[in-house]
């Protein structure tokens, strides 16, 4: 897709710091990091998100995650790292191709997690009884 920024990475008409590829993925730090050494993993072919994207590609996306963790925080002295997939622009999907983070994590490094909220009486019983039900 021409107008897709990561597909442009992926043809080398974008510019971008690879770490890694295979033949269905390409890693590359994310040009605004968490911390230095966040990498994007993303599938060499364009799929708009998560759900979207193939659960063979997936696969192979994780499987380079995998690989490539322990490398990134040996790398940065980084001691551990988050995995995150934003699906849809209201979870906070900017870049409408498949993307996974990898981001390296440091005590007080100032990252906010989310923040829980409490169960209303009943809600989780009914929540799940709505989602067994979409099944
Ligand atoms: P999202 O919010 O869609 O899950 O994540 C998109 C990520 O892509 C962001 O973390 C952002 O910093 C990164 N990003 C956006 N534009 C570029 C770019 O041109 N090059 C690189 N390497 N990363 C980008
Ligand atoms: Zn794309």
């Amino acid at each position: 897709m021409d107008n897709c920024l990561f597909c442009r990475i992926v043809a080398r008409s974008m510019p971008a710091e690879i770490v890694y590829e295979n033949n269905q993925t390409l890693a590359f730090l994310d040009i605004k990091p968490v911390n230095p050494g966040h990498v994007l993993v993303i599938p060499k072919n364009h799929y708009a998100d998560f759900v979207s994207t193939p659960s063979s590609v997936l696969e192979e996306i994780v499987a380079v995650a995998q690989k490539l963790a322990p490398v990134i925080l040996a790398a940065t002295g980084s001691p551990a790292f988050n995995i995150g997939v934003n699906n849809g622009k209201e979870a906070g999907q900017v870049v409408s191709h498949m993307h996974l983070h990898v981001m390296p994590r440091h005590a007080d490094d100032g990252h906010e997690m989310w923040h829980g909220r409490e169960y209303t009486p009943g809600e989780m019983a009914r929540v799940a009884g709505e989602i067994r039900g979409q099944l």
